[in-house]
């Protein structure tokens, strides 16, 4: 008789599943999520329209989600100023699994994947499950610097010869948004690789920081990737989307389950969609606590990175797992990316951030004293 381990596909043999801690803790700064709820007003709406449509749960979901990308075309399009259309379009349960549907239809086995190390840890485990070779790059020469250095990238692309290309922007875990340039050379050191750009924080980015959206036309290759998790506050409703050529978003219905955007999915997006100013509402104030937070941790002596997303990567500690657990024995859940002497803290609302900080500081005594 065979274990289970013995039958299981042998590159998942061993393997762990993710798993950032869902624990239940009073500040919960661990996954990026947004700390405020959804609006009343935008409840009130979800729960008319998923009623509305709960009679017709008989019937099989519109498989195209024709309104939600009709939706979400309108919102790139405000946002960018850019012409995008609802047939370049694509969304799915999260862009996790917008992600996957890239990977299963242009990576697989005997294919390559390169990635920016460190970056979004979904990238390698999205490529590997999917059968793809991971390549761990560099984003600098020095592994302190955490902006991606563009002759480097180049030169990384021309090497691999990757299928895929994986670039994040604003980078997770480091938090700083990529100059575009950078996209584009990297587009151009290749012939044949896929080039996805990971927007998954782009509506707290900095002032004039463009999106790679406004690099679509004219390159059938390039990818962006959404999500609604993030700066919608949506993280529970699961989803993600994409702008890419016309082409591009077809061939995805190759690889995609049928139907896999469930009508009550399509329905709450939608919902949200047609509020999107006030779901977005605290996108300005987490991008102002999100830079107190900043502050208050370079005032407590740490080395924070400057940030284009909702979370901040801080450096300087001299034990990072510890820290974390004494974080989180005082009920402040914060995520440790295995950067060494760094913690990554989602921005909260200005209490969390207090109480945070204000853990932060006993821990720091504590350790140093
Ligand atoms: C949070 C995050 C996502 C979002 O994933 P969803 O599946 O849409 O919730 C995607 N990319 C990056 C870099 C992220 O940090």
């Amino acid at each position: 008789m065979s274990s289970l381990q013995e039958l299981v596909r042998p590159e998942l043999r061993g393997q762990t599943p993710y798993g950032a801690p869902q624990l239940d803790v009073p500040v919960a700064l661990n996954t990026n999520e947004s700390s405020y709820p959804v609006p009343q007003v935008v409840v009130d709406q979800i729960a008319r329209d998923v009623a509305e449509v709960a009679v017709s749960l008989n019937r099989y979901p519109d498989r195209e989600f024709t309104r939600l990308r009709e939706l979400l075309a309108g919102y790139l399009r405000r946002t960018t100023g850019e012409p995008v259309t609802a047939q370049q379009v694509w969304a799915a349960n999260g862009s996790n699994e917008v992600l996957q549907h890239i990977v299963q239809a242009f990576g697989g086995a005997g294919r390559t994947a390169l990635g920016f190390t460190p970056s979004y840890s979904m990238h390698p485990l999205i490529s590997e499950r999917n059968g793809t070779t991971w390549v761990d790059g560099l984003r600098d020469a020095d592994p302190s610097k955490f902006d991606l250095d563009g002759d480097l990238a180049v030169d990384q692309t021309r090497r691999h010869d990757p299928e895929l290309i994986f670039l994040c922007s604003p980078n997770n875990p480091t938090g700083t948004a990529l100059d575009l340039d950078i996209v584009r050379r990297v587009y151009d050191a290749t012939e044949r690789a896929i080039v996805v750009v990971d927007e998954a924080y782009t509506e707290f980015s900095r002032e004039g920081t463009p999106s790679a959206v406004s690099l679509l036309p004219g390159r059938d290759r390039l990818v962006v990737s959404r999500t609604m998790s993030k700066a919608f506050a949506f993280a529970g409703a699961r989803l993600g989307y994409l702008a890419a050529a016309t082409e591009f978003s077809d061939l995805l219905r190759l690889v995609r389950l049928p139907y896999h955007l469930s009508t009550v999915t399509q329905a709450v997006a939608c919902a949200a969609l047609e509020h999107t100013d006030t779901m977005l509402a605290m996108v300005d104030k987490i991008k102002t606590t999100r830079d107190d937070l900043l502050e208050g941790c370079a005032a407590l002596g740490l080395q924070p990175v400057p940030s284009d997303a909702n979370f901040v990567l801080v450096g300087g500690f001299d034990d990072a797992a510890a820290t974390w657990q004494a974080l989180l024995d005082r009920g402040v859940l914060v995520r440790d990316v295995g950067i060494p002497h760094h913690l990554r803290i989602t921005a909260g609302t200005p209490e969390e951030n207090d109480t945070a900080l204000r853990a932060l500081r006993a821990v720091l005594e504590g350790e140093y004293a």
